[in-house]
């Protein structure tokens, strides 16, 4: 972080009062956490769900604190200490609109990525096609949620030519808040599926949280959405500056079938060799792409940049060990990537084995979704099904009751665990490892050399 402003500046800008400190003094960057607090720095207390950092004040001056940003009311005390001080109502608020005026800076094409499933796929290959053409900022990591995308925007610098972003949300008005501060030129939905279903209650409110994205949008920002998806495709009808992708003829950036990507946008055809195969992949270039296309880059860099890229890793990601083909997809878990993972398992070679935990978040839906699923397994034509977790026991039963006859439930991955290791060492067939990312399902293979 390199703000090259100054307190008077940080003041004006977060709505707030330099209570003490010269206006005149730098202000490049802070800490909030305690932790990563280096000596002359300033530290700016935010109130997480657990620990309300002003409480860490205190011992924030034996490391060589400069300053504080704090909340008005916890300000008894730091007068008559020797550091700076500014005071907010709320410190979170104020971190947002600093990073809402730090962005206002920067004249560049920036995309913000919403959507159930997809985000970082996405972002990566985006990264990857906005790099060659400059210096390009994005969220490290998944600093995506309301705290961590304004710290990934007060990132940005004079050096960047673009910025890509996802946006995380696990309620109604997260994406308004948080895509309201990045005023993205370009806002992306990849799609709208049951993710973190517990929050948001229904699948109409998820459809309507990543929405908000449209009314967020830079002036004459470009919206791109999935046209296949049955929830986005209400936004055909809406008057908006858009740019649509999917398999459906409408669609204007095309994805075509055959052996390679094809995309087609304008009459013109790309074809593209993707380094990570998977149906939902190609949904993701041509996410990527058209986002591309909207930052006014030609389809020579689209393609350079999308066959350049590097899978996030635990994303149906194909190992081979052995002789055993295994497709770790155990970064996370909801129906909608859990159906596109068992597509993916058409082609591979068999026999079939499917190793599979809990897709947690559904609330209330949780039996339902694993129902659904323990009935389709039991026609996959796997050679063994492996389940574990509470609320796969739904779809053990399920398997059951629609005649699946070759299923090993456990409570726990490590009911199972040595029959699944040693299966795979034997080297011989497919093996699909996937579960919410609190299960850890990578286990499974940890150890084995691929
Ligand atoms: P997100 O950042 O939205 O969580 P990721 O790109 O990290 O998405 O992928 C998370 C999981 O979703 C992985 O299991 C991946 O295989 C699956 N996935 C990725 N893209 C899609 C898509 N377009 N449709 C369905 N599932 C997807």
């Amino acid at each position: 972080m390199n703000l090259q402003i100054n307190l008077g500046q940080l003041a004006q800008a977060v709505n707030g009062k330099l209570i003490k400190g010269k206006p005149e003094t730098p202000f490049n960057s802070f800490a909030t956490d305690t932790r990563s607090l280096k000596a002359g720095a300033f530290f700016w207390a935010l109130k997480g769900a657990s620990h309300d950092a002003h409480d860490l004040l205190a011992k924030t001056l034996p490391l060589g604190v400069s300053g504080w940003l704090v909340r008005e009311n916890a300000l008894a005390g730091l007068r008559d200490l020797p550091a700076s001080v500014v005071a907010v109502e709320d410190t979170l608020k104020a971190l947002q609109a600093l990073a809402a005026w730090h962005r206002q800076r920067f004249a560049i094409p920036l995309t913000a990525i919403t959507g159930s499933n997809g985000k970082s796929t996405t972002k990566e290959m985006l990264m990857s096609i906005f790099s060659a053409g400059g210096e390009t900022c994005c969220n490290p990591g998944n600093l995506n949620n309301q705290f961590g995308l304004p710290l990934s925007l007060l990132e940005l610098t004079a050096e960047h030519k673009f910025g890509v972003f996802e946006l995380g949300a696990s309620r109604r008005g997260d994406i308004r808040e948080i895509a309201g501060v990045a005023r993205p030129t370009c806002g992306v939905i990849t799609n709208i599926g049951p993710s973190h279903l517990e929050h948001f209650g229904e699948m109409e409110t998820i459809f309507e949280t990543k929405t908000e994205i449209a009314d967020c949008l830079a002036p004459g920002g470009v919206l791109v959405y999935n046209y296949d998806d049955r929830y986005l495709s209400r936004l055909n009808g809406r008057k908006l500056n858009k740019l649509t992708f999917g398999r459906d003829p409408e669609a204007d950036v095309r994805i075509l079938e055959g052996r390679h990507l094809k995309l087609e946008y304008d009459g013109v055809l790309m074809e593209i060799d993707l380094p990570h195969a998977g149906g939902h992949n190609y949904y993701n270039a041509a996410a990527a792409a058209a986002a591309a296309i909207a930052a006014g880059l030609d389809f020579a860099a689209i393609r350079k940049g999308l066959e350049n890229y590097t899978p996030p890793p635990m994303r149906l990601q194909e190992l081979h060990i052995g002789g055993a083909t295994v497709i770790l997809d155990a970064y996370n878990a909801n129906p909608q990537s859990m159906a596109s993972a068992l597509k993916e398992m058409g082609d591979k070679p068999r026999p079939l084995y499917l190793m599979l935990g809990d897709m947690k978040e559904l609330g209330k839906h949780s039996a339902h979704y694993h129902t659904d699923l323990g009935a389709a397994l039991a026609h996959m034509g796997a050679e063994k099904v492996f389940l574990a977790g509470p609320e796969m026991k739904a779809a053990a039963a399920a398997y059951c009751r629609a005649g699946g006859s070759s299923m090993e439930f456990g409570e726990t991955l490590e009911d199972w665990l040595p029959e699944a290791r040693s299966l795979i060492s034997a080297g011989k067939g497919s093996f699909l490892i996937k579960a919410s990312r609190s299960m850890k399902f990578e286990r499974i293979i940890e150890g084995l050399n691929p």
